[in-house]
């Protein structure tokens, strides 16, 4: 519904194929395709946060995701998802600079202050938003070479609160999406916020 939205008015004004993906408290995304909404059979396509991001393996450290099913995009990438991790392992006792700028009480950090300590170089955020942009990027530069949209929309708090890892992000899908679904291609940030979603519901055709 963010993707009608942002068709009539905002980063996707008058084009017909579209990807939105919003990282906020969890990771949710749209689809333009052909200048219409795609709603997929059952009205439920387009959930790139739910997209499988993690398979079982070496090293897997499973964690579930809001909607039951373990290794979901949304479960490591999500907002809420990456400040519970945070606390854990912060509670575990990972040193970061973290604990200090959430006041020295885990429960208080979150994405805001893994943002605020990469940019001091902080080692446990650099590798931290390294593994969330491989993860969002991966699963964005495969949506684009599937979908071959003219544009990628971005959005969502912690995307937009947090530059530096939408920085990475951008670089991930520049440099595994297919070369033919690159060309063209450009990613831009919400002109909306969180009103897309009002705009596109009071906009879609019934
Ligand atoms: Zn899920």
């Amino acid at each position: 519904v963010a993707a009608w939205g942002e068709r009539c008015f905002g980063a996707a004004r008058g084009l017909s194929d579209v990807l939105l993906v919003f990282v906020g408290t969890g990771v949710g995304s749209g689809l333009i395709l052909g200048g219409r909404l795609h709603e997929g059979a059952r009205g439920v396509a387009g959930e790139l946060g739910h997209v499988q991001a993690r398979p079982p393996g070496p090293g897997y450290r499973p964690r579930r995701c809001g909607c039951g099913a373990t290794g979901c995009l949304e479960a490591y990438a999500g907002g809420a998802n990456i400040a519970a991790r945070v606390r854990e392992e912060l509670a575990a006792g990972a040193r970061s600079s973290i604990l200090e700028l959430a006041g020295g009480d885990p429960s208080r950090a979150g994405p805001v202050e893994v943002e605020m300590a990469f940019t001091k170089g902080d080692q446990y955020a650099v590798a931290l938003w390294e593994e969330v942009a491989d993860l969002l990027g991966t699963a964005v530069a495969s949506a684009v070479t599937l979908l071959n949209p003219e544009r990628v929309v971005l959005g969502g708090g912690v995307l937009l609160g947090s530059p530096c890892l939408e920085r990475l992000v951008r670089a991930r899908v520049a440099a595994l999406a297919s070369r033919s679904a690159l060309a063209g291609l450009s990613i831009e940030r919400t002109r909306l916020g969180d009103d897309a979603g009002v705009i596109g519901a009071a906009l879609l055709p019934a």
